[in-house]
């Protein structure tokens, strides 16, 4: 579903992801783990064209991601992202959040971009908030909006960066919880994250990068157990 080749990128002289090589199936949950700096933000914004990359190819569900253009464009509505900062439209209501790019990106018929959206709403444990406006809700439903507003684009790949960081703790479960169901039901992911539980029970696999490079890639019981680096070793006893 995701296949990166060569991948490098530089932001002037600083050489920020290098030779990045990464295939991730249909369906696989892959948890992204990694000191500050290491390049994970990068990573994600490179596979939907946030951010341009040097060389190498990057390829979701078989297409080469184009550099510009209508295509880009929708290509980019087949991988959701979900950020840090929930980055909600703030004078618009949680429903309409979530209905505005399926209607103007898409073009889905309003009735049916309605009806997706309220199951989306349903799905995410917040479909009493939808007339409300995102700061009336928690960071933890504002959230959880944000992942329904990802949703309604029916991507093929959702990636998510850090999306509980931002929170109080007594929220991230309940973020965490959706992101966990959303992974049950088949949705290919990469996650960027520092919940080790969340990487331990939902994650297929965990990718461990330092510097701009994939230093691990191992199951979550291979990695937490044995992780084969001193880098991870030293990550790990810091976080653990
Ligand atoms: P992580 O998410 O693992 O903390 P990032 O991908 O955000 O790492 O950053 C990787 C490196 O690239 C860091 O050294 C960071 O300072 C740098 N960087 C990130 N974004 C930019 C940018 N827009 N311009 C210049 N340098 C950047
Ligand atoms: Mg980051």
């Amino acid at each position: 579903m995701i296949k990166m080749a060569g991948v490098d990128k530089f932001f002037g002289p600083l050489h920020v992801l290098k030779n990045v090589n990464l295939e991730v199936p249909k369906g696989q949950v892959v948890v992204v783990l990694g000191p500050s700096g290491s390049g994970k933000s990068t990573l994600c914004r490179t596979i939907n064209r946030l951010e341009p990359i040097n060389s190498g190819t990057i390829e979701v569900d078989g297409q080469p991601l184009p550099a510009e253009g209508k295509e880009l464009a929708r290509l980019r509505a087949d991988v959701g992202m979900v950020f840090q900062s929930f980055n909600l439209f703030a004078h618009k209501s949680i429903v309409d959040n979530v209905l505005l790019a399926p209607t103007k990106v898409r073009k889905v018929p309003s009735n049916e971009a309605l009806e997706h959206a309220t199951e989306l709403l349903e799905r995410v444990g917040i479909a009493n908030q939808a007339e409300k406006f995102p700061a009336q809700l928690s960071g933890g439903q504002q959230q959880r909006a944000a992942i329904a507003r990802a949703l309604a684009m029916r991507p093929k790949v959702m990636l998510f960066d850090e999306p509980t960081s931002a929170l109080d703790p007594e929220m991230v479960q309940e973020v965490l919880d959706v992101m966990t169901t959303l992974a049950k039901e088949g949705m290919t992911m990469l996650v960027v994250t520092h919940e080790m539980g969340f990487a331990r029970k939902a994650a297929d696999r965990v990718i461990f990068m330092a510097d701009g490079e994939i230093v691990e890639d191992s199951t979550p019981t291979e990695f937490f157990s044995a992780p084969k680096s001193n880098r991870a070793k030293d990550f790990l006893g810091k976080i653990l």
